[in-house]
């Protein structure tokens, strides 16, 4: 599916994500979103969360704004010191 609309950004630099693309990645209100910059186009794609540690994106626990997974919380219990 390809859709491509025009929108004019605001004086904030904000532009509105139409319904029909908002639908099609599933993006609600409080959605994040990741914007990437490459060349001379800026691609939107939805954020997955992952964790901060490992990058998996299974059994994760939130820790302020980032989220660790299980495994990884497990490991921390068990960390040896140096
Ligand atoms: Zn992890």
């Amino acid at each position: 599916m390809k859709i491509s609309m025009v929108r004019r950004a605001d004086a904030l630099g904000r532009v509105v994500l139409p319904e029909e693309i908002r639908n099609a990645l599933g993006i609600a209100e409080g959605t994040s979103v990741r914007l990437t910059l490459d060349g001379g186009r800026v691609a939107l794609e939805k954020e997955t969360p992952q964790c901060a540690l490992c990058g998996s994106t299974e059994n994760l626990h939130s820790h302020g704004e980032s989220a660790v997974c299980e495994a990884c919380v497990a490991s921390i219990g068990t960390l040896e010191q140096l």
